[in-house]
């Protein structure tokens, strides 16, 4: 102890130490603008709060601080070899106790860079920008986030500098583990600032909280391994790597420690049990004899859990099949399956997440499956793409997490779907179709819905919204968004935009597709980026509602309103005009993919027309060029030209690139072909023709040859060079 003490005493006298806790401190407050210092357009001029300041600051600070503390630790212990005699310690027979003590010396003033800089910056937040401090995101942050960062970097580049008695090769290694940190989407390895971008307004830390200790908890147990196997070939006096290997062996201490480490990092890799890996539908064969018909879920959330359970009755017609395949989530665990009321056993098939339930030869098929669980995440998309989450506050499943378990079969002209979803009283949620009733009975509010679709694709939303409805001639939105966003929404006239873009559509494309549902549109976290449609309901992030206000300065003169500082909110406004759009493409008109052409492509073009409109050629010319680039970077892929390279890639890579050239395809190729085609005929006769082809196909299925020939447009005119 009192070694340690003089320790840490001998260190503060130290310049270096000085300078690196002043350096650290300015890093992390620089690191509260971190944000808008990225070149991500989504999270610029974030509003300011507790949360993304100290997220910000603990995040970059993070990034820099463990690379500085890194070259403080080896520097320290390189330098006992210079300076100090070796003999003196050796003879000491006390070298693991002075290495152990370093380290936790070093450790003190660590924790010390981290209670400084987290007093530093709250106070910035407090005098500088007058916003109300919540310690708890203060105290996840820097503690969980920023303080173990430094701490592995220092454990990692000891144990590594013991191993390889060089200064160069350890702090290399550290680099290069550090860089691997910074370029990995799966967020076991991200050690040095998790993967997560920004910790969400809406929902808060719990949706990825768990994961972020996760990593934590792995990797305390690799820096103890790979420190303790520094100990292990620690050079011992006048002896070489081997001999000091076996004087090093016999602490049996150390060889219990390194085992528990070793055991503790493999099981809890191996273990891991937040992620799994989603498999894509269009990856598995659907079953061309059967159909479904009838869709009836009844789920129960817990949301102090953050589970799910309940059961899903699916009614199918049967034209020869003997077995349906459905696509799961490993998180949810089946309790029984009925087919046609008898209990049946279900087999797992290829793919981890793929059952197969066999099924008699008769016409009429009727499968219950009752299950419940924890939904599972895709490894590489926690925090950025995530596809469903249950947490206390709020519940966000898309249809690709397959919370409701996905038949793989054909779908019937119409899909019959009814059911409730019962979630805790305090959140509104917002069900798929039409709302039928809803009924509260101790605490739990249960939401009943009535649909009929073309796809079994639903959602469930839920927070602590505020609604409002707009209405234009037969259309009617529910806007679902969080109080805390009420001032931006009104101040920067959403429900405005919402409506000006329903006028648009309606009168350029023609009619809403349905007098009974209404559309919805639902705040959601930045969990998952952007927007996304499935049928009647809408989702979209938060960073759309939830900007600084002052970096925008809305000016009015005249009832009309000016933006200073346009792009990110026409960003913005597009990405809604873009889910919007896929009510006419994609719920309205049923649009066959045939990549390039999609729904996808027609929702680019409708949103591009929209912000033309809206805000001048000046802005919309910005969403072309930057289509116009993504698609010569397309043309200038060298492995996509490349078919034989192609081969040799691995499947991963391989896939990857496929899925980025589809994308290109239809995001950003198609809406360029549609705006040659609208050069071609002239901007209204383009517009007119597409509002026929609209009315036409209204609740029908429109194939790319179908739409050139009702537009009077051929591929050759559309062609881009
Ligand atoms: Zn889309």
């Amino acid at each position: 102890m009192l070694l340690l003490k003089n320790e840490i005493k001998f260190m503060l006298k130290s310049k270096t130490m000085l300078l690196l806790v002043i350096t650290a401190c300015i890093i992390m407050t620089i690191g509260i603008n971190s944000v808008n210092m990225s070149n991500d357009f989504d999270l610029f001029y974030i509003k300011r709060s507790s949360s993304t300041i100290s997220f910000g600051s603990a995040k970059f600070g993070a990034s820099i601080c463990s690379l500085l503390f890194g070259l403080f630790t080896v520097l320290t212990l390189d330098k006992d070899k210079r300076k100090r005699s070796k003999a003196i310690i050796e003879s000491n027979q006390s070298y693991y106790k002075l290495m152990v003590i370093r380290i936790l010396s070093i450790a003190f003033y660590e924790l010390l860079v981290t209670l400084l800089g987290m007093a530093i910056v709250m106070a910035m937040q407090k005098l500088a920008y007058g916003i109300p401090i919540n310690f708890s995101y203060y105290l996840f942050n820097y503690l969980v986030i920023f303080f173990p960062s430094l701490l592995f970097s220092t454990l990692i580049v000891s144990g590594l500098y013991l191993l390889t008695d060089s200064l160069d090769i350890s702090f290399i290694t550290l680099g290069v583990i550090f860089i691997k940190s910074l370029t990995s989407t799966n967020y076991l390895f991200t050690w040095v600032q998790t993967n997560i971008d920004i910790l969400s307004d809406f929902a808060g830390i719990q949706p990825v909280g768990n994961t972020i200790l996760y990593n934590r908890l792995l990797w305390l147990f690799i820096c103890i391994a790979v420190f303790s196997i520094g100990l292990l070939f620690k050079r011992r006096y006048e002896l070489n790597l081997r001999s000091s290997f076996f004087v090093n062996i016999k602490n049996k201490g150390l060889i219990v420690l390194l085992i528990a480490a070793i055991l503790g990092s493999g099981s809890t890799y191996i273990k891991e049990p937040y992620t799994m890996e989603l498999v894509r539908n269009s990856d598995a064969v659907i079953a061309e004899e059967i159909y479904l018909n009838k869709l009836s879920p009844r789920i129960i959330f817990d949301n102090e859990k953050g589970e799910m359970s309940g059961e899903v009755i699916y009614n199918f017609t049967n034209k020869g099949s003997s077995s349906i395949k459905f696509n799961t989530n490993e998180g949810l665990k089946i309790n029984s399956i009925k087919v046609n009321e008898k209990e049946t056993e279900y087999e797992k098939a290829k793919y981890d997440n793929i059952i197969e339930i066999p099924i008699p030869n008769t016409e009429k098929i009727e499968v219950i499956i009752s299950y419940g669980g924890k939904i599972k995440s895709d490894k590489n998309s926690v925090g950025r793409g995530m596809p469903g989450y249950i947490s206390k506050d709020s519940i966000y499943l898309l249809e690709n997490s397959n919370w409701i378990f996905r038949p793989l079969v054909k779908c019937g002209d119409s899909i019959r779907i009814s059911g409730y979803y019962s979630v805790p009283d305090y959140l509104t949620m917002v069900v798929p179709g039409i709302l039928v009733a809803t009924e509260t009975k101790d605490g739990m509010k249960k939401w009943m819905f009535e649909y009929e679709s073309h796809t079994a694709d639903i959602g469930a939303f839920a927070g602590k919204y505020k609604k409002s409805q707009i209405t234009f001639e037969n259309m009617n939105v529910e806007f679902y968004y969080s109080p805390r966003h009420e001032e931006y929404v009104a101040d920067m006239r959403i429900e405005d935009h919402i409506k000006d873009i329903m006028k648009y559509y309606t009168e350029n494309m023609g009619q809403y597709y349905s007098d009974i549902y209404p559309l919805k549109i639902a705040e959601v976290a930045l969990y998952k980026r952007g927007g996304h449609s499935s049928e009647n309901v809408i989702t979209i992030s938060e960073n759309m509602l939830n900007r600084d206000k002052s970096m925008y300065q809305t000016i009015s003169d005249g009832g009309s309103t000016q933006y200073v500082n346009t792009d990110v909110f026409v960003q913005d406004i597009s990405v809604i005009a873009h889910e919007m759009a896929h009510q006419w493409w994609g719920t309205g008109v049923n649009v066959v993919e045939n990549s390039p052409w999609s729904s996808e492509g027609l929702a680019q073009y409708s949103s591009y027309k929209y912000i033309q409109e809206k805000f001048g050629d000046m802005e919309s010319q910005l969403f072309l060029s930057r289509w116009e680039s993504r698609v010569r970077e397309l043309k200038n892929y060298y492995y996509i030209n490349n078919s034989e390279m192609l081969d040799k890639v691995n499947e991963k890579y391989r896939q990857s690139l496929e899925m980025e050239r589809l994308q290109s395809e239809l995001y950003y190729l198609m809406p360029i072909k549609l705006l040659r085609g609208e050069e071609a005929l002239g901007e209204k006769e383009f517009l007119k023709r597409l509002g026929r082809v609209y009315n036409n196909y209204l609740l029908k299925d429109l194939t790319f040859d179908e739409f050139l020939k009702e537009m009077g447009l051929s591929e050759e005119v559309m062609e881009i060079e």
